[in-house]
């Protein structure tokens, strides 16, 4: 494996740190603390392709190889944790599924539109109420059809983007009967008669990304708007997912990063007993931990993807990935506040935020109890 980045991927580095630079940092405070998903950042990350990551060039994207994706999920996470959740439901859970499955026609209508920036996004509802790491057998939003649709009825819960999304790919049972090949993905648009969105849950992070419990009365659909097979949904599922760890987990790094800087500046600066600590051991340490962390989960996270992008199988290095980057990014951002003292516990300061959102990436697109199941079946399997 290569470690070195191609001159495409360092351009992509740089165009996407000075978005982020730009259009996410000046307003990650702004967004937590209001609860204001960053419009902005959609109107102007559409042109620049950061919205269509996953989409084909011909239907509007900039289909980027797994590797600029995780470059471009750290830097968001660096950005705003808010805004980066939401550009990784939308490219990873909205969108990729169509792109990957979808028919000609769903591609067309769909891709184009929510690639552009000047629509809203794309989202996927998997979990509901009821069940989320057990979604095969817990599930119970169910799909049948009637003449020429599908009839929807059930609920979902945590859905990130539903407000702000033109249409939510949504997870159901197309046979009762259940087992590994009872679910199917169907895409709903937003505006549909019987889907009703509840207003955004109070969340203890990302405040700026919307999350929605979503219920779906007799809501009707094209039999069309079927992605892929019917009974492919979880096998469909797991594999947005393993692609979705990998970009759950560069997020996690970008928010570590981000505490990192912000911890090497405070050190710097704040005095105590005649000193900077910057000079006392025990800080140094942590600076060193933190610098080592964040350097070994990104390797890792690349090594991962490279293996996506030579079409080799990845699960278990994805699931890695994820469990990694996610709990190393839970300590530095422990670190960070430990570093800054009581100002670390302030809103002044950005490292509170950055805990804050950082404790989601543990649990979101599989919790690390359920990565560490990936693991062990991959390491018993032999
Ligand atoms: C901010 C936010 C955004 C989200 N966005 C989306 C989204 O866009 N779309 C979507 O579909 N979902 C979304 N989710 C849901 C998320 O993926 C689920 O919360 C997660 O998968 C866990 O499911 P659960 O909450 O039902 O917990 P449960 O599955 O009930 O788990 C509870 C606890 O039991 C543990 N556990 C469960 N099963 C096992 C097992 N077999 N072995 C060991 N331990 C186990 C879990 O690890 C956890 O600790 C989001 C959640 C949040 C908080």
């Amino acid at each position: 494996m290569n470690f070195d980045l191609t001159e495409e991927q360092k351009i992509w580095k740089k165009i996407v740190h000075e978005f982020a630079e730009d259009v996410l940092r000046p307003k990650a405070r702004e967004v937590d603390e209001k609860e204001e998903f960053n419009w902005e950042a959609v109107r102007k990350g559409g042109p620049v392709g950061l919205l269509g990551m996953n989409i084909p060039e011909e239907y509007g994207g900039s289909n980027v190889d797994a590797i600029s994706n995780a470059i471009a999920m750290e830097e968001f996470g660096w950005g705003c944790g808010s805004t980066a959740l939401a550009f990784t439901a939308h490219n990873g859970l909205g969108t990729a599924p169509i792109a990957n499955y979808g028919s000609e026609e769903l591609k067309k209508k769909w891709s184009p539109l929510v690639a552009s920036g000047k629509n809203k996004l794309g989202s996927l509802a998997l979990t509901e109420p009821g069940a989320g790491s057990d979604i095969q057998g817990g599930m119970l939003t169910r799909a049948e059809k009637d003449g020429g649709e599908w009839v929807i009825n059930g609920s979902k819960m945590w859905n990130t983007n539903a407000s702000i999304a033109e249409y939510i790919i949504t997870l159901v049972r197309t046979d009762p009967k259940g087992g590994s090949k009872s679910l199917s993905m169907i895409l709903v648009p937003t505006d549909a008669k019987g889907l009703s969105i509840a207003p955004a849950e109070k969340k203890m992070g990302l405040r700026g990304s919307p999350t929605h419990g979503v219920t779906y009365d007799n809501v009707r659909v094209p039999l069309g708007n079927l992605i892929g097979p019917e009974g492919r949904g979880l096998q469909q599922t797991l594999a947005t997912l393993d692609a979705g760890r990998i970009s759950i987990g560069a997020i996690s790094i970008g928010l570590a990063r981000g505490a990192l800087e912000a911890s090497v500046a405070y050190a710097r600066e704040r005095k105590a007993f005649g000193q900077s600590i910057s000079e006392f051991q025990a800080i140094q340490f942590k600076i060193a931990n933190m610098e080592m962390e964040i350097e070994v989960a990104r390797n890792y996270i690349y090594k991962a993807a490279w293996l996506k992008d030579q079409g080799r199988p990845y699960s278990k290095e994805a699931a890695i990935a994820k469990l990694y980057a996610t709990e190393m990014a839970e300590r530095v951002t422990y670190e960070a506040i430990q570093i800054h003292g009581g100002y670390g516990y302030s809103r002044e300061y950005p490292v509170e935020r950055m805990y804050r959102d950082a404790r989601l990436m543990t649990i979101g697109e599989g919790t690390s109890e359920i990565q560490r199941l990936v693991i062990s079946r991959h390491v018993f399997a032999g």
